[in-house]
């Protein structure tokens, strides 16, 4: 293994999921639904199989059906306007997009700020390509996350090129404001900076609803912003993800990604164009059940002692778990499932600074309300 890769090890979903088999607990930590998204985009996928759509490697940009969704998509709910044919590109999940936007846009020596605590691809990418990631932490500000916008405009220097932002933000489900996000667009026209802007969260916004950065004065023809279907229609096996961007953006991003997967997913990809013309009562209720889970869940852990971090978006709950006497959220997430038989994600993973997030715990809620229930039930029971 490269000396690029080597720090990063195994990723601790892989580890965490593993524990969670071996140990038959509640996997609380990976994000995936244990439910799968609507029957009926089930049956298009099935569909598109047996009548032979997508079983052949589909176009390289992606099927012009699912381009068309995404632009429809991009309108509908933001009034953004996209060329399906020069503007999207269709890649396998957010993780390729993300990946191929960093190999694609940056060079050895580049630096690019990245709102830490981040998740974990975009440390391993960022070393994949050469260039320095500078990381700009979100810490606890009452019952939440801040983004101190001082810091970040002192991150900027000559050798920035790229800002990498995720909003609604994973792990601490921070859903940066319109006043942030105008902020940040300012210092990105200032600097002439590029942004990669991931926001495979965005229909999962708790309170207010979700704005998309590129809709931002100066910022359509600097952005890449990327989504993902897994997140937004409960199929995250499917690994159909992408970006909307200008047509120098998006033909950069091609040039990565035609070598790293060339196409994925064909017969996902017709059923995921059915799945982005579902009514606002989808979006509305999956949101709707995500809230109350997050309700059982949040409540759950506070009366279990831990500090909870109220999300605004995501579908995971950040706890300190120094309340409980616990010092060590690494160690804290490899005992638990022969404790409690509950599995989580130890926050310190997505810190280059590890003691900063030392005691910060991932809890996802993405889960049956009886499975979340007896999680809380077994919780309860660690003191
Ligand atoms: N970005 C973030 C912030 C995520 O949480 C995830 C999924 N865990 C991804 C990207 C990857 O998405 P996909 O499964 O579509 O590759
Ligand atoms: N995005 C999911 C999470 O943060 C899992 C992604 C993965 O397993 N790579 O839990």
């Amino acid at each position: 293994l490269n000396r690029r890769l080597a720090a990063f090890g195994t990723t601790i979903f892989a580890e965490m999921s593993a524990l969670a088999a071996r140990t038959g607990s509640i996997n609380l930590g990976q994000g995936f639904p244990d439910t799968d998204g609507p029957a009926e985009i089930a049956e298009a996928a099935s569909r598109a199989v047996l009548t032979g759509l997508g079983n052949q490697y589909p176009p390289g940009p992606g099927v012009p059906e699912l381009r068309t969704a995404i632009a429809a998509h991009q309108q509908r709910f933001y009034g953004l306007g996209y060329d399906p044919d020069s503007e999207v590109l269709v890649t396998a999940g957010a993780t390729e997009a993300i990946a191929a936007s960093l190999l694609a846009l940056l060079e050895p020596g580049d630096e690019v700020i990245a709102l830490e605590p981040f998740y974990d691809s975009y440390a391993a990418c960022i070393a994949m390509t050469g260039a320095t990631r500078v990381p700009v932490t979100l810490r606890p500000h009452g019952d939440a996350f801040a983004l101190d916008l001082e810091e970040l405009r002192a991150a900027v220097t000559p050798r920035t090129r790229l800002l990498l932002l995720n909003t609604p933000h994973n792990p601490t489900g921070t859903v940066l404001t319109p006043d942030e996000l105008a902020a940040i667009a300012a210092l990105a026209v200032e600097r002439d900076l590029l942004v990669v802007t991931d926001e495979v969260y965005e229909h999962l916004v708790f309170e207010g609803s979700h704005t998309p950065l590129a809709g931002f004065p100066g910022m359509r023809e600097r952005t890449v912003t990327i989504s993902s279907a897994g997140k937004t229609y409960s199929f995250t096996g499917w690994k159909v993800g992408w970006i909307t961007a200008p047509p120098e953006l998006v033909s950069a991003v091609r040039s990565a990604k035609q070598f790293l997967t060339y196409v994925s997913s064909g017969p996902f990809q017709y059923a995921i164009a059915e799945a982005l013309h579902l009514p606002d009562a989808y979006y509305d209720a999956f949101r709707a059940d995500l809230a109350a889970k997050r309700d059982i869940l949040a409540g759950g852990l506070a009366a279990a002692g831990f500090q909870v971090f109220r999300p605004r978006g995501t579908y995971f709950i950040t706890t300190d778990i120094t309340p409980l006497g616990e010092k060590d959220g690494l160690a804290f997430c490899r005992a638990l499932p022969e404790r409690c038989g509950v599995v989580a994600i130890p926050n310190q993973v997505f810190y280059d600074d590890k003691s900063a997030g030392a005691t910060q715990v991932r809890w996802a809620f993405c889960k049956r309300t009886a499975v979340l229930q007896e999680a809380v039930d077994r919780l309860g029971r660690l003191a």
